[in-house]
């Protein structure tokens, strides 16, 4: 699809980081907080995948390498989420823009809907720490809440805390040896967009190297004030 996007003014917050960063975790709790709707371009492409789409085709092999999925296709991807009418309540888009084709492509799109980008959050952490968190992490079947082996085991093991499904699923590309990849493109794609939002005045940064909870309450008042 490639229609006229639906014009509104809702708010647009772009979480940044490298892969284990903690975006997914930080974007479902700041979805919960102010009914803002994430946005995960990883997500979209996975579930493109799983359908057999044309897109989904062509961006599995490159996700399973850890590599950047081509820019036409995240672009048309994202476009067609952000024409369905949820995203008039606002959008936390989590893996989107990675690289400076991406931003581009955002700044346009936005033009066309009225909506603006309100902060561009970028989660601080340290490299070293990412293999680690990336290559234990699982998510429930049923809800999507996220868990790991060494740093956060469902309470009653084998169940999930939130919705009591006992199916989880690990990513295909969450792997030491994957990771390494995801890591370089984040630093030779993604990493320069910092300083392009920082230069649009929309950069905030928090150090997301401690607690979940704690992390979600920092990130919690950048959002209030940068959506007031
Ligand atoms: P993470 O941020 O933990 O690496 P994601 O779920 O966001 O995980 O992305 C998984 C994979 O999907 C990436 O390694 C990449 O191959 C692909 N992908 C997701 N978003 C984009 C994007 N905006 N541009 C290009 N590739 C993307």
């Amino acid at each position: 699809m490639d229609g006229t996007l639906p014009h509104h003014t809702a708010p647009v917050l772009i979480l940044l980081g490298p892969p284990g960063a903690g975006k997914g975790t930080q974007a479902r709790m700041l979805e919960e907080k102010f009914g803002l709707v994430q946005l995960s371009t990883g997500d979209l492409l996975r579930a493109a995948v799983a359908a057999g789409t044309e897109a989904g085709k062509r961006a599995k092999t490159v996700m399973e390498a850890g590599e950047l999925v081509s820019d036409d296709i995240v672009i048309a991807i994202l476009r067609d989420r952000m024409a369905q009418p949820d995203c008039e309540k606002g959008v936390i888009l989590d893996g989107f823009p990675r690289t400076a084709v991406q931003a581009e492509a955002l700044d346009a799109l936005l033009a066309e809907t009225g909506s603006r980008i309100e902060a561009a959050i970028s989660l601080e952490v340290d490299d070293a720490a990412m293999v680690a968190r990336v290559a234990g992490r699982y998510t429930c079947a049923g809800c999507g809440e996220g868990y790991h082996d060494d740093f956060k085991q469902p309470i009653q093991a084998g169940s999930c805390d939130k919705c009591g499904s006992t199916d989880f699923n690990r990513r295909a590309d969450d792997t030491a040896e994957t990771v390494a990849s995801r890591l370089e493109a984040y630093h030779a794609s993604t990493a320069p967009l910092i300083s392009h939002y920082r230069e649009q005045g929309a950069l905030l940064g928090v150090n997301a190297m401690g607690e979940i909870d704690d992390i979600a309450a920092k990130m919690a008042v950048i959002v209030k004030e940068a959506t007031r």
